[in-house]
């Protein structure tokens, strides 16, 4: 039996010993593990969640690794269950493949691949596809479906096997794998040896610039272990043959990067938006101390603004409820010390229902409790999907009761 989490002394992408406390946050719960009313008395375990910041090359990460065995095995989330993520994937499979000229019969890998649903829609259009995921029972039903799909941790030992087994990649996609992976230099010198020489290998992660400017300090936790921004990225790819060629920038979770690469010397040039962002890093200090300083600074102003706000109404007799079960909401919930404010926690996911908030303890119920308990305010922990919230729920507004908005700032909305 492995341990459950073990320490990291040196940067993930460069090897640095120098690395700095960027943000630091209370030891918290794995994001998603919720608990069943008959575990409550077992004392859930926290992890340290702390960021660094690598003095070499820039890269903000968590040193504390839990062992994805404990979070990735039975990982239950299907991506086919959210039609707007398909539609994401559509237009993702049809963008790579007119932007790069792929043709037909080419090797389309992707690591993570979940429930094949971007590979489907390479598929279609006449690729050979291949998805990699740990997930046992998930990459079972993918390969019935007609995705094979190997039920594995991608590696470079890995990365030899399937070269020889299926031959080079012209494509190879990575997306959010690239946050999620403790020993990335392993996977990114797989990535190369897998890739034709005019292969390109694209992924998606957060953006680090995005979760500083617009708040999206929730999504730090465990799963999540890098937080990337263009230059370290840079930097690493150069170290292990490659190189970055484009980057688009774009809204999806609250701030994203596409980023594609290729080998050292390969058929595509580089384009400008690769300097033009690393220079903006640069100027605005994404790689020294102090940007993280100040984001600190200002998310302890936002927890200290809601809990003035809480207290105060608290002592008015008023009840409070949160919206949102999610991974980001733990994080949320846990740091702004949120669990003994809410009467209980409102989410439309099934699976959700009579569960409880990691750690927290709060009981999670169906989104009909905000009308048969009528809470006086509802904070909004998924404040990120917090239209959709307010639009489906507008009722709750007409009867009186008021939702919370925690992030980017205090907002009650009545
Ligand atoms: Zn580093």
């Amino acid at each position: 039996m492995k341990e459950d989490i073990r320490r990291r002394e040196r940067c993930r992408l460069c090897d640095s010993p120098k690395l700095e406390l960027a943000v630091p946050m209370k030891p918290s719960p794995i994001a998603d593990a919720y608990v069943p009313a008959s575990r409550l008395g077992v004392p859930q375990a926290l992890y340290p969640l702390d960021l660094y910041l690598c003095q070499s090359c820039g890269h903000v990460q968590n040193l504390d690794v839990v062992n994805p065995e404990i979070m990735f095995r039975d990982y239950l989330f299907t991506t086919g269950s959210s039609t707007s993520l398909l539609e994401h994937f559509r237009k993702y499979a049809t963008d790579v493949i007119s932007r790069l000229e792929i043709k037909p019969g080419s090797l389309v890998v992707e690591i993570g691949s979940n429930d094949g649903s971007l590979l489907k829609f390479f598929k279609v259009q006449g690729m050979r596809v291949l998805g990699i995921d740990p997930a046992r029972d998930i990459a079972r039903r993918a390969t019935e479906s007609g995705v094979e799909t190997l039920p594995e941790f991608f590696n470079s030992k890995l990365a030899a096997q399937i070269r020889k087994d299926y031959g080079q990649a012209s494509v190879f996609c990575a997306n959010n794998v690239f946050a999620h992976a403790d020993d990335l230099v392993d996977i990114v010198r797989g990535i190369h040896d897998i890739l034709a020489d005019d292969g390109v290998f694209v992924f998606e992660a957060s953006y680090l610039v995005d979760i500083v400017d617009n708040f999206l300090f929730d999504t730090i936790y465990h799963e999540h272990v890098s937080y990337h921004s263009i230059a370290p990225l840079a930097k690493l790819f150069e170290r292990l043959g490659m190189q970055l060629i484009d980057i688009q920038h774009n809204a999806s979770k609250g701030g994203s990067i596409r980023g594609f690469a290729q080998r050292t010397r390969g058929r595509y040039p580089v384009q400008p938006v690769v300097g033009e962002l690393m220079a903006m890093e640069k100027a605005r200090g994404f790689n020294k101390l102090p940007l993280y300083q100040d984001y600190s600074r200002r998310i302890d102003q936002r927890k200290a603004a809601l809990n003035d706000f809480l207290d105060g109404e608290i002592v008015r007799g008023k009840v409070i409820a949160g919206y949102g079960a999610s991974t980001t909401t733990t994080t949320l919930m846990w740091n702004f010390e949120l669990a003994h404010k809410l009467a209980f926690v409102a989410d439309d996911n099934l699976k959700k229902h009579g569960l409880y908030c990691p750690a927290c303890h709060v009981p999670v119920l169906p989104s009909d409790e905000l009308y048969a308990r009528r809470p006086d305010y509802v904070v909004i922990l998924a404040w990120q999907y917090a239209a959709a919230i307010l639009k489906k729920h507008d009722r709750f507004i007409k009867e009186g009761g008021r939702f919370v908005l925690p992030l980017p700032e205090l907002k009650v909305l009545q």
